[in-house]
């Protein structure tokens, strides 16, 4: 067959041209450095990891980021294997010698025969002859590429900074402190009952305390490259806001104007307010709460809000440099680009967020594209998976809105069915996950 091509050397293009290249799918791999570099790379080879060492937890039990290490394991992951040959001593997470795991992953691919490696940059959209190409240029995608899947795209469509607000686990707030309205009751586009958020009363010293709190936190810096960008106008952090003034926040995203606590059957001095931010409603993100603070420090912080006490964060705010695409209304189930399924996406691109998130979606793309090539309909991972939950997030499950990059978590996952103690809902939908992909991997060999 016509070769697929993949563009981007990273951790989703690897990891997408070696699963083509297993299935048997000749490819070709464009990657751009040493030729052009980005402002986190420092090396020439693939996958190479800017920054931390680590593909976080390795628990395939309790951890969502351990389960998805395992199911890629299971489906031959090259990311996976070289991780684990490449292990240095982390306790229970996955570490990796950086560059002994990058030469691993690029010594397979160079080995493999089906695989040819073009070290040059793609600059525009693929030319008409590559009738199946994945998109895997990572979230520092150079310049004019990403300007010309803007320009085909549409201008709100690709996105160069993530402004990245908290989420939370539903069940996590607290409903006899918070309470559902809308600001003025005001009905959605599509109705609705004017309940549509959940707010967080603050009173006078409870709002200026947390006032306190934030602008004593400790705050990580914007890199040199990141602050001269001039996407981040516009999208002020909430503890710059407050160094601003003391009362910027209650006239910014913490005003409590149309909106009464039935408790108190009052307007409290300044209110909270979290959005729903998947179809599921199991996940909430704090409106207006982008910020730089360390991770430390924000849990410790959001935890001082009434009604959030014991919250559980399935992400903690942060803002980068990042070029990702409004996937839920661009993409189709399989990372196709609706507007040309020659074209498919992978990687944090798509507004996955994490190395072994990236891998996994680059996974899945080039298992998709081998089994088109083969003449085969791609067959998806069952939703109960990692695999498939972090996939239904971004190509349908998140809200389009308010779409910003995300790490997998067991919130994207479909709820349990039966009823089992919460200390043990994680391991159930974890066993869940393992079965259903066993079958699902054992359905495909069937079918082949
Ligand atoms: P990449 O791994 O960046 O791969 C994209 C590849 O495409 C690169 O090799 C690039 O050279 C190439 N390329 C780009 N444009 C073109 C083009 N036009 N033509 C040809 N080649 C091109 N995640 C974590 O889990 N832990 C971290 O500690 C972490 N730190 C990060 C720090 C920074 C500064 C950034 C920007 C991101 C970080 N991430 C981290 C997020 C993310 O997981 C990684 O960036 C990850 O590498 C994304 O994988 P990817 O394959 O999508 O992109």
């Amino acid at each position: 067959p016509d070769p697929v091509h993949v563009i981007g050397g990273g951790l989703a293009g690897s990891e997408a041209a070696w699963q083509l290249a297993r299935a048997g799918v000749p490819v070709v791999l464009h990657e751009m450095r040493p030729v052009r570099g980005t402002d986190a790379h420092h090396t020439d080879g693939l996958a190479e990891l800017v920054c931390s060492n680590s593909f976080r937890s390795d628990d395939p039990n309790n951890n969502a980021v351990g389960l998805l290490h395992e199911e890629m394991r299971r489906l031959g992951s090259l990311i996976l294997s070289a991780g684990d040959a490449a292990r240095v001593p982390a306790g229970s997470a996955l570490a990796v010698d950086r560059d002994d795991f990058s030469a691993r992953v690029t010594a397979a691919l160079e080995a493999e025969p089906l695989v040819e490696i073009r070290r040059e940059l793609v600059d525009d959209l693929p030319p008409a002859d590559w009738s199946s190409v994945i998109v895997a240029t990572g979230p520092l995608t150079a310049a004019p590429l990403a300007e010309a899947i803007r320009a085909f795209t549409g201008e709100d469509s690709l996105a160069f900074f993530d402004a990245i607000a908290p989420i939370v686990h539903f069940d996590s707030v607290d409903q006899d402190i918070a309470w559902f309205q809308s600001r003025y009751d005001k009905l959605g586009p599509g109705g609705g009952d004017g309940k549509d958020y959940i707010n967080c009363p603050l009173d006078k010293e409870q709002y200026e305390a947390f006032i306190d709190a934030l602008l004593a936190a400790e705050k990580t810096v914007f890199k040199e490259w990141e602050a001269n960008t001039p996407y981040f106008e516009g999208c002020m952090p909430i503890e710059v806001m407050a160094e601003r003034g003391r009362d910027t926040l209650r006239f910014g995203p913490m005003k409590p104007v149309g909106l009464r606590d039935p408790r108190t059957e009052r307007r409290p001095w300044a209110v909270v307010q979290l959005r729903q931010d998947n179809k599921l409603g199991t996940l909430y993100n704090i409106v207006g709460f982008q910020t730089k603070l360390k991770h430390g420090e924000q849990t410790r912080i959001f935890r001082m809000i009434p009604g959030l006490e014991n919250a559980q964060f399935a992400r903690l705010g942060g803002l980068h440099r990042n070029t990702f695409i409004k996937s839920p209304v661009l993409l189709d189930a399989s990372l196709r680009l609706r507007a040309d399924t020659r074209l498919r996406f992978a990687g944090q691109i798509t507004g996955c967020e994490g190395y072994v998130e990236s891998a996994a979606v680059g996974l899945l793309a080039g298992r998709f594209a081998a089994a088109e090539r083969l003449g085969a309909e791609p067959s998806l991972p069952p939703e109960t998976t990692a695999l498939g939950a972090l996939l239904g997030h971004i190509t349908s499950g998140a809200e389009a809105d308010s779409f910003q990059p995300m790490n997998v978590n067991f919130g994207l996952f479909p709820p349990l069915t039966e009823k089992v103690h919460k200390s043990q809902r994680k391991q159930t939908m974890a066993a869940r996950a393992l079965a259903d992909l066993d079958a699902w991997i054992g359905r495909k060999e069937a079918a082949e």
